[in-house]
Protein backbone atom coordinates (compact mmCIF):
# COMPACT_ATOMS: atom_id res chain seq x y z
CA UNK A 1 0.00 0.00 0.00
CA UNK A 2 1.53 3.61 -1.02
CA UNK A 3 2.35 5.63 1.94
CA UNK A 4 3.91 9.03 2.68
CA UNK A 5 5.41 9.47 6.02
CA UNK A 6 6.24 13.01 7.08
CA UNK A 7 9.35 12.89 9.32
CA UNK A 8 9.46 16.92 10.10
CA UNK A 9 6.69 19.25 9.37
CA UNK A 10 8.57 22.23 10.63
CA UNK A 11 10.16 25.61 8.62
CA UNK A 12 13.68 26.51 8.66
CA UNK A 13 13.11 27.35 12.58
CA UNK A 14 12.56 24.17 13.20
CA UNK A 15 9.53 25.45 15.75
CA UNK A 16 8.95 23.83 18.96
CA UNK A 17 8.27 20.23 18.75
CA UNK A 18 8.30 20.25 14.38
CA UNK A 19 11.61 18.76 13.25
CA UNK A 20 12.50 20.68 9.09
CA UNK A 21 9.87 19.15 6.79
CA UNK A 22 10.86 16.13 5.53
CA UNK A 23 8.47 13.57 3.44
CA UNK A 24 9.27 9.53 2.69
CA UNK A 25 7.40 8.05 0.28
CA UNK A 26 6.88 4.06 0.22
CA UNK A 27 10.09 3.63 2.39
CA UNK A 28 12.44 4.17 -0.26
CA UNK A 29 11.64 7.94 -2.27
CA UNK A 30 12.77 10.90 -0.04
CA UNK A 31 12.09 14.30 -0.81
CA UNK A 32 14.85 16.53 0.57
CA UNK A 33 17.80 16.09 2.93
CA UNK A 34 17.39 18.72 5.38
CA UNK A 35 20.11 19.34 8.32
CA UNK A 36 18.84 16.31 10.57
CA UNK A 37 17.60 13.69 8.11
CA UNK A 38 19.36 10.55 9.38
CA UNK A 39 18.10 11.73 12.59
CA UNK A 40 14.75 11.96 11.32
CA UNK A 41 14.91 8.48 9.29
CA UNK A 42 15.94 6.81 12.54
CA UNK A 43 13.47 7.92 15.43
CA UNK A 44 10.50 6.69 12.40
CA UNK A 45 12.58 3.47 12.18
CA UNK A 46 13.80 3.90 8.44
CA UNK A 47 17.76 3.95 7.59
CA UNK A 48 19.74 6.20 5.22
CA UNK A 49 20.85 3.35 2.97
CA UNK A 50 17.23 1.99 1.72
CA UNK A 51 16.77 4.91 0.40
CA UNK A 52 16.82 4.73 -3.41
CA UNK A 53 15.47 7.93 -5.04
CA UNK A 54 16.18 11.47 -3.54
CA UNK A 55 14.16 14.60 -5.30
CA UNK A 56 15.45 17.95 -4.23
CA UNK A 57 13.26 20.96 -4.36
CA UNK A 58 15.67 23.83 -4.15
CA UNK A 59 19.20 24.82 -2.64
CA UNK A 60 17.92 26.44 0.68
CA UNK A 61 20.31 24.59 3.63
CA UNK A 62 17.22 23.12 5.83
CA UNK A 63 16.28 21.15 2.29
CA UNK A 64 19.62 20.30 1.54
CA UNK A 65 22.42 20.48 4.84
CA UNK A 66 21.68 16.82 5.74
CA UNK A 67 22.78 15.67 2.32
CA UNK A 68 26.57 15.47 3.19
CA UNK A 69 25.65 13.65 6.53
CA UNK A 70 23.48 11.08 4.26
CA UNK A 71 26.46 9.83 2.22
CA UNK A 72 28.94 9.89 4.87
CA UNK A 73 26.62 7.15 6.70
CA UNK A 74 25.59 4.98 3.88
CA UNK A 75 29.09 4.98 2.62
CA UNK A 76 30.45 3.74 5.93
CA UNK A 77 27.67 2.38 7.62
CA UNK A 78 24.11 1.55 6.20
CA UNK A 79 25.02 0.54 2.62
CA UNK A 80 28.70 -0.02 2.61
CA UNK A 81 28.42 -3.08 0.11
CA UNK A 82 27.06 -0.35 -2.62
CA UNK A 83 24.11 -2.94 -2.78
CA UNK A 84 21.29 -0.13 -2.98
CA UNK A 85 21.79 2.32 -5.52
CA UNK A 86 20.78 5.99 -5.40
CA UNK A 87 18.84 8.04 -7.83
CA UNK A 88 19.20 11.88 -7.42
CA UNK A 89 16.42 14.43 -8.92
CA UNK A 90 18.02 17.57 -9.60
CA UNK A 91 18.30 20.99 -11.21
CA UNK A 92 21.21 21.47 -13.67
CA UNK A 93 23.80 22.68 -11.81
CA UNK A 94 22.99 20.88 -8.45
CA UNK A 95 25.40 18.19 -9.24
CA UNK A 96 28.01 20.80 -8.01
CA UNK A 97 25.95 22.18 -4.65
CA UNK A 98 25.94 18.97 -3.36
CA UNK A 99 29.43 17.83 -3.84
CA UNK A 100 30.90 21.36 -2.65
CA UNK A 101 28.86 20.40 0.73
CA UNK A 102 29.90 17.16 0.78
CA UNK A 103 33.27 18.95 0.28
CA UNK A 104 32.98 20.88 2.92
CA UNK A 105 31.78 19.09 5.58
CA UNK A 106 33.64 15.80 5.08
CA UNK A 107 37.03 16.99 3.44
CA UNK A 108 38.84 13.85 1.29
CA UNK A 109 35.96 11.08 2.62
CA UNK A 110 33.29 11.36 0.00
CA UNK A 111 35.36 12.30 -2.95
CA UNK A 112 33.86 8.98 -4.88
CA UNK A 113 30.11 10.42 -4.61
CA UNK A 114 30.17 9.51 -8.94
CA UNK A 115 30.22 5.38 -7.58
CA UNK A 116 27.81 6.69 -4.92
CA UNK A 117 24.87 8.37 -6.79
CA UNK A 118 23.22 8.49 -10.59
CA UNK A 119 22.27 11.99 -11.08
CA UNK A 120 19.02 12.45 -13.09
CA UNK A 121 18.43 15.83 -14.00
CA UNK A 122 15.15 15.00 -16.28
CA UNK A 123 12.28 17.61 -15.72
CA UNK A 124 9.48 14.45 -15.64
CA UNK A 125 9.35 10.54 -15.83
CA UNK A 126 9.36 7.61 -13.85
CA UNK A 127 10.62 7.34 -10.47
CA UNK A 128 12.95 4.48 -11.28
CA UNK A 129 11.60 1.40 -11.24
CA UNK A 130 8.97 2.52 -8.39
CA UNK A 131 5.02 2.68 -9.29
CA UNK A 132 5.82 6.72 -8.80
CA UNK A 133 5.90 8.73 -12.09
CA UNK A 134 7.37 12.63 -11.07
CA UNK A 135 7.09 15.57 -13.13
CA UNK A 136 8.96 19.07 -11.57
CA UNK A 137 8.13 22.38 -11.91
CA UNK A 138 8.59 26.05 -11.27
CA UNK A 139 7.17 27.93 -8.06
CA UNK A 140 7.56 31.01 -6.71
CA UNK A 141 10.35 30.91 -4.12
CA UNK A 142 13.87 32.95 -3.32
CA UNK A 143 14.85 32.56 -7.08
CA UNK A 144 18.79 32.62 -5.73
CA UNK A 145 17.44 28.66 -4.79
CA UNK A 146 16.27 27.84 -8.22
CA UNK A 147 12.91 26.67 -6.47
CA UNK A 148 10.58 23.85 -7.90
CA UNK A 149 7.85 21.36 -6.60
CA UNK A 150 6.97 17.89 -7.57
CA UNK A 151 3.94 16.32 -8.68
CA UNK A 152 4.16 12.89 -7.73
CA UNK A 153 1.47 10.31 -10.11
CA UNK A 154 1.02 6.79 -9.02
CA UNK A 155 -0.02 4.10 -10.85
CA UNK A 156 -3.08 3.75 -8.78
CA UNK A 157 -4.17 7.25 -10.52
CA UNK A 158 -3.89 8.99 -7.33
CA UNK A 159 -1.86 12.37 -7.36
CA UNK A 160 -0.21 14.54 -5.18
CA UNK A 161 0.95 17.59 -5.65
CA UNK A 162 4.64 19.02 -3.24
CA UNK A 163 4.63 22.45 -3.55
CA UNK A 164 8.09 22.40 -2.15
CA UNK A 165 8.93 25.92 -0.38
CA UNK A 166 6.82 28.36 -2.54
CA UNK A 167 4.71 31.14 -2.36
CA UNK A 168 0.94 31.45 -4.70
CA UNK A 169 2.11 30.99 -7.84
CA UNK A 170 0.34 29.87 -11.17
CA UNK A 171 2.17 26.63 -11.48
CA UNK A 172 0.68 25.19 -8.52
CA UNK A 173 -2.78 26.66 -9.36
CA UNK A 174 -2.33 24.99 -12.68
CA UNK A 175 -1.69 21.58 -11.28
CA UNK A 176 -3.74 22.08 -8.46
CA UNK A 177 -7.21 20.57 -9.75
CA UNK A 178 -6.00 17.54 -10.80
CA UNK A 179 -4.22 16.81 -7.62
CA UNK A 180 -5.96 14.70 -4.90
CA UNK A 181 -3.95 15.47 -2.13
CA UNK A 182 -1.69 19.29 -2.17
CA UNK A 183 0.77 19.07 0.39
CA UNK A 184 1.81 22.94 1.02
CA UNK A 185 4.42 24.73 2.95
CA UNK A 186 3.16 27.14 5.27
CA UNK A 187 6.24 28.76 6.38
CA UNK A 188 5.03 32.41 7.67
CA UNK A 189 2.60 33.74 9.52
CA UNK A 190 -0.29 36.49 8.38
CA UNK A 191 2.10 39.32 9.90
CA UNK A 192 2.66 40.86 6.41
CA UNK A 193 3.40 40.08 2.93
CA UNK A 194 6.06 37.24 1.93
CA UNK A 195 5.84 36.23 -1.84
CA UNK A 196 7.58 33.47 -1.27
CA UNK A 197 6.06 31.61 1.29
CA UNK A 198 2.18 30.94 1.52
CA UNK A 199 0.63 32.06 5.05
CA UNK A 200 -2.91 30.95 6.40
CA UNK A 201 -4.78 33.08 4.47
CA UNK A 202 -2.98 31.37 1.21
CA UNK A 203 -3.12 28.29 2.19
CA UNK A 204 -7.71 29.03 3.15
CA UNK A 205 -7.14 30.44 -0.01
CA UNK A 206 -5.97 28.02 -2.14
CA UNK A 207 -8.22 25.47 -0.61
CA UNK A 208 -11.12 27.59 -1.49
CA UNK A 209 -9.84 27.39 -5.00
CA UNK A 210 -9.61 23.51 -5.15
CA UNK A 211 -12.29 21.89 -3.12
CA UNK A 212 -12.02 18.75 -4.38
CA UNK A 213 -8.06 18.67 -3.07
CA UNK A 214 -7.38 17.78 0.19
CA UNK A 215 -4.83 19.94 1.72
CA UNK A 216 -1.83 19.02 3.91
CA UNK A 217 -0.05 21.36 5.51
CA UNK A 218 4.11 21.14 5.78
CA UNK A 219 6.92 23.48 6.48
CA UNK A 220 4.46 25.07 9.47
CA UNK A 221 5.91 27.88 11.51
CA UNK A 222 3.65 27.26 13.84
CA UNK A 223 4.76 25.06 17.17
CA UNK A 224 3.51 21.57 16.73
CA UNK A 225 0.04 20.90 18.46
CA UNK A 226 -0.41 21.08 21.82
CA UNK A 227 2.98 23.27 22.56
CA UNK A 228 2.80 26.13 24.69
CA UNK A 229 6.34 27.92 23.40
CA UNK A 230 6.37 29.84 20.16
CA UNK A 231 3.33 30.30 17.37
CA UNK A 232 0.29 29.05 18.47
CA UNK A 233 -1.54 26.94 15.43
CA UNK A 234 -3.55 29.07 13.07
CA UNK A 235 -6.60 27.91 13.03
CA UNK A 236 -7.63 26.77 9.46
CA UNK A 237 -11.05 24.77 7.93
CA UNK A 238 -11.58 21.54 8.28
CA UNK A 239 -10.36 20.63 4.99
CA UNK A 240 -7.28 21.72 5.38
CA UNK A 241 -4.79 19.12 7.58
CA UNK A 242 -1.87 20.82 9.52
CA UNK A 243 0.17 17.71 9.48
CA UNK A 244 2.52 17.01 12.61
CA UNK A 245 5.83 14.90 12.36
CA UNK A 246 5.26 11.15 12.43
CA UNK A 247 1.68 11.87 10.49
CA UNK A 248 1.36 9.93 7.71
CA UNK A 249 -0.59 9.44 4.50
CA UNK A 250 -2.29 6.12 3.69
CA UNK A 251 -3.31 5.56 -0.13
CA UNK A 252 -5.74 2.99 -1.03
CA UNK A 253 -6.13 0.46 -4.31
CA UNK A 254 -9.20 2.62 -5.16
CA UNK A 255 -7.43 5.89 -4.75
CA UNK A 256 -8.78 7.09 -1.21
CA UNK A 257 -6.74 7.66 1.34
CA UNK A 258 -5.99 8.40 4.80
CA UNK A 259 -3.89 10.61 7.22
CA UNK A 260 -2.76 8.40 10.15
CA UNK A 261 -1.96 10.25 13.06
CA UNK A 262 0.69 8.85 15.45
CA UNK A 263 0.60 10.84 18.26
ZN1 LIG B 1 12.46 25.58 3.67
ZN1 LIG C 1 13.27 27.50 1.00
Amino acid sequence: MPRVDFLGTGNAFSPHGRMHALALIDGDILIDAPPTVITQLKRSGYSSGQIRHLLFTHWHGDHIFGFPFMMLERKFVTNREMEVGLEIYLRPGGKEILSGLCETGFPGSLESLDTMVNWNEEEDGDVGDTDWKFNRFPVNHNPETDPHGYELIHSSGFRMLHCGDSGPCPEIDRRAPKADVIVVEMGVPDIGDFPHHHRPSDVISLSERNPHAKILVTHNYSSAKGRQEGFQNPSLPETICQLEDFDSLEIFEDGSFEIINKI
